[in-house]
């Protein structure tokens, strides 16, 4: 650890089940980073002298036992990458993804417009972006208040107007 160089605005995470559990909000605040540095424990963990010396904040990706700190360091550098621009096509898709406006996104369509019978909504294809955005948005919240009631329960909080 000591012969790493380390950056000026440089933060180091010791991934860990006994952590903060990982959301959108968190991976926002590290995206801001230039270095992040990952530390990954095996077997039973780390010596505790690790945390009292380095001081890394803990993130844990879930209340569940991995063997070893690679998997988790994977997830946080695909969730931090995925907000930085460049990684992908569109750097807005990242905002429209669940979780960044508190609620889980709402259902996706490509291609055929009718397989089998199952057709994608009429709404999304009549072109008209204010109706799309308000259909997308009716469904984000029926998704979350369905699936997620924790996070509907905050959004609402937050949101006394829906
Ligand atoms: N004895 C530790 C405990 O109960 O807290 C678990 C050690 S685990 C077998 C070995 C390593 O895997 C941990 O040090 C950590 O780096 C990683 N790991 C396991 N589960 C994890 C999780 N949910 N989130 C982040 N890292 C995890």
């Amino acid at each position: 650890y000591t012969a790493i160089k380390k950056q000026e605005n440089s933060t180091t995470i010791m991934l860990s089940p006994q952590g903060e559990p990982l959301t959108d909000k968190i991976v926002n605040e590290l995206a801001e980073y230039e270095q992040i540095i990952m530390l990954c424990g095996h077997y039973e963990g780390f010596d505790e002298r690790i945390r009292e010396i380095i001081k890394p904040r803990e993130i844990s990706i879930g209340d569940f036992v991995l063997t070893g700190g690679e998997l988790p360091a994977l997830c946080l550098i695909d969730s931090v990458s995925r907000k930085i621009e460049g990684t992908l096509g569109r750097i807005e898709s990242a905002d429209e993804d669940s979780f960044s406006n508190g609620l889980i996104e709402y259902p996706q369509y490509t291609r055929p417009r009718d397989f089998r019978g199952y057709k994608v909504p009429e709404v999304l294809l009549n072109g008209n972006h204010k109706d799309i955005k308000e259909y997308r948005y009716q469904q984000s919240l029926e998704r979350t208040k369905i699936k997620r009631p924790d996070l509907y329960e905050q959004y609402k909080k937050d949101h006394p107007e829906i």
